[in-house]
């Protein structure tokens, strides 16, 4: 890295850098730039503003190319992209093409990831459910990894702080295991899935409740989501495109141009971060080297607080990659823990199964969200020969059945029927992993990408305990459908999902209080670095069975505010 002058380094350097644009990153910019501090987004994908630059969001089926599918050759050239159920020819610009950014598989593992200024907030399912007392305290029960320094009384009040201000739909179910938010006005469920809540509160006497899914859309805006710009979520069901309403939480329609109208943030897109800066004398960071991500021009950016948000893998890719005297293995990673313990949720299973009841009724229009069955299993005590437990989707439709058949006036005809058949209900199964040292990221000896970072190496599988588990959801649930009488009931197990599929992988930068065993404090801020924080899902010290983004933005609100608090003092 060349050096920059005096001059140079005044216009470079800010009070905080924010790298990384997706969910977690744009708390911690609108976290920031409400304190009034100067605040650098450094993002190596493309900008993508709010409604303009969302090309297919109001698009009619037929005007797509390829009917909405994407061409085999597509497919062939991204085989691990593909694999989402969102790379489809609607959405397919907001995901990285495998061949523009390798990575070594020493295990097979499905890296899914949205480089753009928004990250995957523009692609995520909105899942958002609170952690519960019994998942931060879990773990150390097993005696297997390092225990959460914080509590659910910790994070509780910054899970409202973000929750009020991204709006999420939900309904008040007084459940221990699955702590109430602020919510708006739920989604319904369809007949048949209150069917199924009912006959599951009267066989299971109310342990193992069915509730409406929890998300991050706006069912019933409040004067802070106009005051963002965004309106009322219109149940298109179209969300992965970018909703031009505002309808749903994304970083890009809320949380980031909330930031840039405080005139604190400086948004850079194209900026690849390839290390921090340490700084031997005063014994903290001091900036950022940043590739150009098209011209490759290096540059440096300067600030007194540097926080992660490049997402999981990326954000141990850069930690490991900043190389010093001090930290010959990576900025903060003494105890070489640094990249191990990732861990992730198994999706590996899923169950299907006919409803012939109620066929009086029909769902009418979309809902962009589902039913939930929250953990059952081993919550407050071990009781099964697996360790953790599995949270899952639950869904009910019953939509017209397209006949095909026939030539001619017989196949118009058939097609311009109205038929309904039976209800189909499906369920997915969501299965907390247990962090383990022999699944881990490094980095390669000698291979770079195209902007001279080196290659990751990923080496994370499932284990005996997941497929127990995945068993286990299996009879379960089937005895959980046949109590309703449900039919045709399948154990739907998945032969091609690998790791990373999920979408949720954690950890490789875990909290703890022992700096002997996690590199990060119950602050996020790295043990022996304290100026940098990570408060993306690499921080997780395990990853119960909630989806993972409201618990980032809740740990990087507190982070951030924290920050700010020890920036006052002449702390950082
Ligand atoms: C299809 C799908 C469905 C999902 N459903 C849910 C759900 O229902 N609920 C839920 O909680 N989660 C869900 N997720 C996961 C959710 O999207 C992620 O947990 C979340 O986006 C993570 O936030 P983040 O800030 O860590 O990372 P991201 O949102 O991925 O943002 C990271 C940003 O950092 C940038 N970056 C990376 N490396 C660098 C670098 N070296 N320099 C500069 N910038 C860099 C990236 O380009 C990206 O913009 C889903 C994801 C997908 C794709
Ligand atoms: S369902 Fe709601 S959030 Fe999704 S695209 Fe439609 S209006 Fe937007």
């Amino acid at each position: 890295m060349t050096y920059i002058n005096n001059k140079a380094v005044k216009k470079n350097t800010f009070d905080v850098i924010v790298i990384g644009s997706g969910i977690s990153g744009g708390w911690a910019a609108k976290e920031f730039c409400d304190h009034g501090l100067k605040t650098l987004v450094l993002e190596r994908g493309k900008d993508v503003k709010h409604v303009v630059d969302y090309p297919t969001a109001m698009m009619e089926p037929w005007e797509f190319e390829h009917l909405g599918q994407v061409p085999k050759k597509l497919k062939d050239e991204s085989p691990i992209a593909s694999k989402t159920y969102i790379y489809k020819e609607d959405s397919k610009h907001f995901i990285v093409k495998d061949k523009e950014h390798p990575y070594i598989q020493e295990k097979p593992f499905d890296w899914i990831r949205g480089y753009q200024v928004g990250g995957k907030s523009l692609l995520w399912a909105r899942g958002t459910q609170r952690w519960s007392k019994y998942d931060f305290d879990g773990p150390a029960r097993d005696g297997f990894d390092v225990h959460w320094p914080i509590g659910y009384e910790d994070l509780a009040p910054w899970y409202s702080h973000v929750e009020i201000f991204a709006g999420i739909s939900g309904n008040k179910d007084g459940l221990e295991t699955l702590p109430d938010g602020e919510f708006l006005k739920p989604h319904e469920q369809t007949c048949v899935e209150k069917h199924f809540s009912q006959k599951m509160k009267e066989h299971y006497h109310g342990k193992r409740p069915v509730i409406i899914g929890r998300c991050a859309h706006l069912t019933d805006p409040q004067p802070i989501h106009y005051e963002q710009g965004r309106g009322q979520c219109q149940h298109r069901n179209l969300c992965q495109r970018g909703c031009p309403y505002g309808g749903y939480f994304s970083s890009n329609a809320s949380t980031l141009p909330w930031a840039q109208r405080t005139g604190n943030m400086t948004m850079r897109p194209n900026s690849v971060v390839h290390s921090i800066i340490y700084d031997e004398k005063t014994g903290k960071a001091s900036g950022v080297n940043v590739v150009d991500a098209i011209t490759k021009k290096e540059r440096k950016f300067y600030a007194k607080v540097i926080f992660l948000n490049a997402s999981t893998i990326n954000t141990n890719l850069i930690l490991l990659n900043s190389k010093s005297s001090r930290f010959p293995n990576g900025i903060g990673n003494d105890n070489e823990q640094m990249g191990k313990y990732i861990h992730f949720h198994s999706f590996i299973t899923g169950m299907s199964a006919e409803y012939d009841g109620m066929l009086d009724s029909k769902n009418e229009g979309t809902r962009p969200n589902g039913s939930y069955i929250p953990r059952f299993r081993n919550v407050k005590e071990q009781e099964t020969d697996f360790l953790r437990g599995y949270a899952a989707g639950f869904s009910a439709t019953r939509s017209p059945v397209t006949n095909s058949e026939g030539l001619g006036m017989e196949l118009k005809n058939n097609l311009n029927k109205t038929e309904y058949g039976n209800w189909h209900v499906g369920s997915h199964f969501m299965g907390e992993t247990v962090p383990k040292e022999t699944n881990y990221v490094k980095l390669d000896d000698k291979q770079i990408d195209a902007w001279g970072v080196p290659l990751l190496r990923v080496n994370v599988e499932l284990d005996d305990n997941d497929r127990k588990m995945a068993k286990d959801y299996e009879e379960q649930m089937t005895e959980m459908l046949t109590v309703a009488g449900f039919k045709n009931i399948k154990a739907n197990r998945k032969t091609t999902w690998n790791p990373g599929l999920d979408i949720h992988e954690m950890g490789g930068v875990v909290m703890g209080n022992d700096p002997k065993t996690s590199l990060l404090n119950k602050w996020n801020q790295l043990h022996h670095c304290k100026n940098v924080f990570v408060t993306d899902g690499a921080c997780m010290t395990s990853n119960s069975t909630q989806n993972p983004s409201l618990t980032y933005m809740a740990l990087t609100a507190r982070a951030a505010n924290y920050a700010v608090e020890e920036l006052k003092k002449g702390n950082l």
